[in-house]
């Protein structure tokens, strides 16, 4: 058994309001968080950082969601982070751009606060042993 260690999260969401209920709802669950409100802060923060997990909006300012995860997907030290695409206005073919961009899973807004920390938890879970920190 691996000991409890929390893996970081990195928030990248540019409204105040959803940045503060996704902060609410990780922390409570004990995960150290990272936040960056615009896309370019997202690159520069999940470059530096690493974080195992991210939840991406995908209208954030400066560079969009689906471009700041097209980017991390082609860097090779960044390629393994999971992605949780957020969106509001969902529209038909969201989820397909989503997809292509690379992100592992589309979450429509407003978020559910009970489904998000299961989903969080259960690709942390799903990651390759090989992709864990030591
Ligand atoms: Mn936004």
């Amino acid at each position: 058994m691996r000991p409890a260690v929390k893996e970081k999260i990195l928030i990248a969401e540019d409204n105040p309001n959803n940045m503060r209920l996704l902060e609410m709802i990780l922390k409570a669950k004990g995960y150290p968080l990272l936040m960056a409100t615009d896309g370019e802060k997202a690159l520069e923060v999940a470059a530096r950082e690493k974080p195992a997990l991210i939840i991406m909006d995908i209208q954030l300012p400066k560079m969009s969601g689906l471009e700041v995860t097209a980017r991390i997907r082609q860097i090779p030290a960044l390629e393994h982070i999971s992605i949780i695409a957020v969106t509001a206005n969902a529209m038909k073919g969201d989820e397909e751009k989503a997809t292509r961009a690379g992100c592992d899973v589309y979450l429509p807004k407003p978020i559910d606060t009970r489904q998000l920390p299961v989903v969080v938890a259960e690709m942390l879970l799903k990651r390759k042993p090989d992709n864990r920190p030591p």
